[in-house]
């Protein structure tokens, strides 16, 4: 069986491993941290990264930076993982839900505004397959409210709207270094962008337990206490080395998912031009970053028939999120603001086809070739 993913694997990923783990630092914050770090400021420029274990958990940090309180109000799309909503909704945060867009399945940002209320502080846009939503709009919208946008960019490591990295315009913004994702520190991982330098401080302090250990450690105080909430995000070493090797080599890394990516496309556009599926338009102002194939079929029922035709020679293809305002904790924590007219039936339509670092051509050309047959 083929399947759908398998992580990424370079290779140099073993040396710097061994040398974390023969280091006298293992724990967080050490030397790899720091060269991810760096590597995340200078190859993106944002003013500052902090490694976190994982995605989620820089979106909590991010929800603590914001003062959620409870009865504030975060505005997302429903079209997404559960931890873009869950980390709002642990600091008691009402999630307002938007329609998205079916070209690109990212929050329509022209429905923003009107789901703004008093109670508003927060908006979540997610970067859908590391394709970027309007940025210049959502930012525009974030001023006159004086919101604050906190980029789920999980999915959007590489990738640029407008000439600018997904997770370094928001003042906010997450990335995951998941397995699933195009580069991984070894399973688990994540980093919280800080682009706004007023919350840069307090989020070293929230890293740290809550404790002012960072600022101990570059020798500004002379012991270091508690003074704030916080929790533990830090990655271990051994984390951050395995992921440096990843980040060293992003750029061939992102080219070769972008090659298979391009050969889905090219392959799959007559049938696409022929009205039977619908696969994704990237905006003129996006670069993005191969992180997923989707096509979308005509229902739900000629999906699930896809989905068997495919496994049953050989082929994972998987659908995706189950729209968050559908969902139990969805309908407790969150509404949806307006009409839901394309989140539920585009969702339903999509289908994700293999793609990762190590598939081969040939079970790709056959993926599509099964793909063909399917629809002749
Ligand atoms: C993968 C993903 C997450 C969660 O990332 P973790 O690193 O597994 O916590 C959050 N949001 C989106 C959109 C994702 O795709």
């Amino acid at each position: 069986m083929i399947p759908f993913n398998k992580p990424p694997y370079t290779g140099r990923e073993d040396a710097y491993v061994i040398e974390a783990m023969r280091s006298p630092h293992l724990s967080g914050d050490g030397p790899f941290s720091k060269k991810c770090e760096a590597w995340l400021g200078e190859q993106l420029g944002c003013s500052k990264a902090l490694m976190t274990p994982s995605c989620t958990q820089a979106l909590e940090m991010a929800a603590i930076l914001a003062g959620i309180k409870p009865g504030d109000e975060v505005i997302m799309p429903s079209y997404t993982f559960v931890s873009t909503a869950n980390a709002f909704a642990l600091h008691g945060a009402q999630i307002v839900f938007v329609d998205i867009r079916p070209d690109t399945m990212n929050i329509n940002h022209e429905l923003i505004e009107a789901a703004v209320t008093e109670k508003t502080r927060v908006i979540v846009p997610v970067h859908y397959a590391g394709v970027g939503c309007d940025m210049n709009a959502i930012m525009d919208i974030a001023q006159r409210h004086d919101l604050i946008v906190v980029e789920d960019a999980a999915q959007g490591v590489a990738a640029k709207v407008d000439g600018r990295a997904l997770g370094t315009i928001g003042h906010l913004g997450a990335f995951s270094f998941h397995e699933t994702k195009n580069c991984t520190s070894g399973g688990e991982g994540g980093a919280l962008l800080i682009n706004d330098a007023r919350f840069i401080e307090r989020a070293e302090i929230i890293r740290e337990k809550g404790t002012n250990r960072a600022q101990f450690f570059r020798g500004f105080i002379d012991k270091y206490s508690w003074v704030d909430i916080g929790g533990s995000y830090l990655p271990s070493e051994l984390q951050c080395a395995y992921l440096y090797a990843q980040l060293e080599l992003l750029q061939e890394l992102t080219d070769v998912r972008l090659r298979k990516w391009n050969r889905y496309r090219d392959a799959l556009s007559t049938i696409d031009e022929a009205g039977k599926i619908s696969i994704a338009k990237i905006p003129d102002n996006v670069e993005h970053n191969a992180h997923m194939f989707y096509l979308k079929c005509r229902d739900l029922e000629e999906r699930r028939q896809l989905i068997g035709y495919l496994r049953d020679k050989g082929y994972m293809a998987v659908f995706h999120y189950v729209p968050l305002h559908s969902s139990k904790a969805g309908v407790k924590y969150g509404r949806f603001h307006g009409e839901d007219l394309h989140t539920t039936t585009e969702s339903e339509r999509l289908l994700r086809l293999p793609i990762y670092h190590g598939l081969a051509d040939e079970h790709l050309d056959a993926v599509i070739g099964h793909i063909r047959q399917f629809y002749s």
